[in-house]
């Protein structure tokens, strides 16, 4: 045992071996959950039983998926090309002897869902981002519809002359510092669940 433990360090030289987390290459531990969450997000419930079909699969028949979740043939091959324009599901063709047309057979490609997981975190916490930024750079300047129509920036309700667009009604001028906070506390929840990963 031991022996065999030495003979991968020599191998790899010792000080260039690295702890997958030091380098933060780690990959996420993927649950079911985790998952079913993401084929959810990008190709709605339906497809978790198709991705539950194929995932301990390989090359599985389009016609055979079909029939094993019992969807028709046009909505399973939507919601598996939409997997694919993911890249979460790849897929070859051949030509069926028999019949001679194509068949495509498709294969689950889980090591895609982190990477997706995590770059839909990054978008998110970018445009949070974004948006504080706006909400911070017009603090207390908003202005805001007394029915809810809409929601202005000083420049736009100064356009409308302090009046709602949509109904006439007079703008309120808005504190916007529980939206700040509000966006404060998500920001930070998304950060600490991808420092958690890592
Ligand atoms: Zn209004």
């Amino acid at each position: 045992m031991s022996n065999s433990k030495s003979t991968i360090v020599f191998k790899w030289g010792v000080g260039i071996v690295q702890k997958a987390t030091d380098i933060g290459v780690q990959p996420m531990v993927l649950t079911n959950k985790k998952i079913n969450g993401l084929i959810n997000e990008i190709a709605g419930e339906t497809a978790i039983s198709i991705i539950d079909y194929i995932k301990n699969r390989k090359n599985v028949s389009e016609f055979l998926i079909a029939d094993k979740v019992k969807l028709d043939m046009q909505t399973t091959r939507n919601i598996l090309y939409t997997l694919n324009s993911y890249n979460v599901a790849t897929y070859v063709r051949k030509k069926d002897r028999k019949k001679g047309w194509y068949i495509s057979y498709w294969t689950f490609n889980k090591g895609r869902v982190g990477e997706l997981i995590d770059k839909i975190k990054d978008d998110k916490l970018e445009q949070l981002q974004q948006k504080l930024g706006r909400e911070e750079s017009n603090a207390g300047n908003f202005f805001m519809c007394g029915n809810g129509c809409a929601r202005f920036d000083f420049d736009h309700a100064t356009d409308f002359q302090f009046k709602c667009p949509e109904c006439g009604q007079l703008l309120n001028q808005q504190d916007n510092s529980r939206t700040i906070e509000n966006i404060k506390k998500r920001i930070a929840e998304l950060q600490k669940e991808t420092q958690k990963k890592k």
